[in-house]
């Protein structure tokens, strides 16, 4: 039988090169990975076999078996699963197929220790067994097909791959060569330890085959049919890392069964560390459905909404039935039910969660509040209990607030909730359009997420107070009482004067400006830009052109500080004979200046080269 000799995908051979030399604590999680594969490879064939019973009928009870060879030094794995074909090797066990692992690599540093935490984070799955084996045989016929293969390789940059003489109908056995210095796996009371620390949970049988007899090392019972009061914190911890393909700490366990008119059960957990798809476009859930104990199907479309999507775990129905398609899963009035259920008790909880209000959650809103936010403009039946959830950076306070919290906070007179768009909080907090806010001691959100600008305008009030951008026309300050601590305000400059600036600052600046005006934004700064009230904000139009979705460059209002010095002393000087020639050059550095303030390129370099040079020429006299 002829061989083929291939290579790794280039990160494979990384990380079997991190995973052979540097891996050393708790190594016996080998076999956690192998045993969690062969289960997954059960439920993938008991779910073929619904549609297609020829393909278990010779074999029908499905399990896992351990078996070792003392003299050979070899451990095997054993399941009659799904099993994998030629072209299924050569995917699953060359590269690594798992979605999010280009933005993984790209993390690991080639510090070995720094990146031996982060494949903690990760998992390596399969690989994992170079860990204690130097060489490792898979011998494998995927169900239905007439053809074994052998797998092989040392974990050094290459495996083979040829046809093999048929042990078996279907399914997999991996051989593990053991190291000298793993011998501790080839002993039965070691084994069965980490198949009961580990491996519990898995609803298969897991035996051990030494000599005559056969033992049963686990419970064999699906976790979540368990009584809660029977399951261990650990037991639920490795239950997740098993369904959810994580090595983390679930950071939420949620488990409860529901009865009444549509009975299912369900155990849910919120990954502590945020997982690497999140941001993936197609943003798919991860949890898994059962019928009745039978795995059908991972991520079905309809079962929880694109906003949760970080959730991990299990649903298992007691009403669906059994054979039916993923297809028609995504339109089954019962799946819409029993999403509808999950979104309550989940977000019922979360808010629970929200309302304590410790650290844990602040962490929480880091990882998943962007995507939580999506929410607010999908999910308009649930948005009340999303409202709970929801918190921001604020002018207020250095940690999250609450919209509930600052509608307390609202001055006398206040009418909006304020906020104020931008890539990043320090930024923000430095933008003059903050500045007449802050001196009142007006609240101002400060949003950072992109999806901000979605649902902002998608939701436009909270409990009968509309949000206004302080970026933008429309912000009214006058109304407000200021604020006791408000330092006294500067005179500002005489209104006549002040109107014959704003006059020949119009004439100047024509078109660049949609307006120019007095405004009592401001208290450090001399100019600011803003939208108009009904304008695109100038966050969205920037974010919009950088992604060139957007052409054109909406002219924008400039506004005057009259208290500030440099207004005062230009309007004092607008009336003169004479004043227009330097002033227009004062018009045209000052609408730059807020140009830059804001991030955005001046309209014209050169010009304004020229006249800054011109300027600082005077200033030195
Ligand atoms: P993961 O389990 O997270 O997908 P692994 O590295 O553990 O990653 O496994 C890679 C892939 O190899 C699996 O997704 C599966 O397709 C295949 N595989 C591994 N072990 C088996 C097995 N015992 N039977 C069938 N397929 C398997
Ligand atoms: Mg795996």
């Amino acid at each position: 039988m002829t061989e083929e000799r291939l290579s790794f995908q280039a990160e494979v051979s990384r990380l079997l090169d991190i995973v052979a030399h540097s891996l050393y604590s708790e190594k016996e999680v080998f076999l956690r990975e192998l045993i969690s594969n062969a289960s997954d490879a059960c439920d993938r064939l008991r779910y073929a076999a619904l549609t297609a019973p020829e393909l278990s009928a010779d074999d029908p009870v499905l399990g896992i078996t351990l078996s070792v060879d003392s003299a050979a030094r070899t451990l095997s794995i054993l399941d009659n699963g799904i099993g994998m074909n030629r072209d299924d090797l050569v995917a699953n066990l060359g590269t690594i197929a798992r979605s999010g692992t280009g933005e993984f690599m790209s993390k690991l540093s080639g510090d070995a220790k720094k990146d031996v935490g982060l494949i903690g984070q990760f998992g390596v799955g399969f690989y994992s067994a170079f860990m204690v084996a130097d060489k490792v045989d898979v011998f494998t016929r995927r169900a239905g097909e007439a053809h074994s293969w052998h797998w092989s390789s040392d974990g050094r940059g290459e495996f083979t791959i040829g046809e093999a003489a048929s042990e078996a109908k279907r399914g997999t056995r991996v051989v593990l060569h053991l190291r000298e210095a793993d011998g501790e796996y080839l002993e039965e009371h070691r084994l069965g330890e980490i198949v009961r620390k580990y491996s519990d949970h898995i609803a298969l049988p897991i035996k051990f085959e030494g000599g005559e007899e056969v033992k049963t090392l686990n419970r064999a019972s699906a976790l979540w049919t368990r009584s809660k009061s029977e399951i261990t914190e650990e037991q639920y911890k490795e239950f997740y890392h098993h369904v959810g393909h994580s090595f983390d700490e679930p950071w939420l366990t949620l488990h409860w069964r529901a009865e009444g008119k549509i009975e299912y059960t369900s155990l849910l957990f919120v990954p502590a560390k945020k997982p690497f798809d999140l941001f993936d476009p197609k943003r798919s859930h991860r949890v898994k459905l059962y019928v009745r104990r039978v795995f059908i199907t991972e991520g079905v479309e309809g079962l929880l909404p694109p906003y949760l999507r970080f959730m991990r775990g299990v649903v298992d129905s007691e009403d669906l039935p059994l054979n039916v398609s993923r297809e028609m899963l995504q339109h089954n009035p019962m799946v819409a039910k029993i999403k509808s259920g999950l979104v309550r008790r989940v977000l019922a909880d979360l808010g629970k969660k929200a309302d304590e209000g410790d650290a844990g959650y602040t962490e929480f809103w880091e990882n998943y509040g962007a995507v939580i936010k999506e929410g607010l403009y999908e999910d308009f039946e649930h948005r009340d209990s999303l409202f709970k959830l929801v918190r921001f950076r604020s002018t207020a306070s250095d940690g999250l607030v609450s919209l509930d919290s600052y509608l307390e906070r609202m001055k006398e007179g206040q009418e909006a909730i304020f906020f104020i768009q931008g890539d990043d909080h320090e930024a923000l907090l430095k933008s003059p359009q903050i500045e007449g806010f802050k001196a009142r001691g007006v609240e101002v959100l400060l949003l950072t997420d992109p999806v901000d600008e979605f649902w902002i305008g998608a939701v436009g009030t909270y409990k009968d107070k509309k949000f206004k951008s302080v970026t933008r026309g429309g912000a009214d300050l006058s109304k407000i009482k200021a604020a006791d601590t408000v330092e006294p305000e500067a005179p500002k400059a005489d209104e006549g004067e002040l109107s014959t600036l704003v006059a020949l600052f119009k004439l100047t600046l024509g078109e660049a400006v949609k307006d120019v005006r007095g405004s009592e934004r401001l208290t450090d700064s001399p100019v600011c830009l803003i939208a108009d009230e009904n304008d695109m904000d100038m966050h969205l139009e920037r974010m919009l052109r950088q992604h060139k979705q957007l052409n054109v460059n909406h002219s924008r209002i400039l506004e005057l500080n009259p208290r500030h010095g440099l207004i005062k002393r230009l309007a004092a000087r607008a009336g003169q004979p004479g004043a227009s020639d330097t002033l227009a050059d004062m018009a045209w550095l000052l609408l730059d200046q807020a140009r830059i303030v804001e991030g955005e390129h001046v309209a014209d370099p050169v010009a304004f080269s020229r006249r800054f040079a011109a300027l600082m020429e005077k200033g030195v006299g």
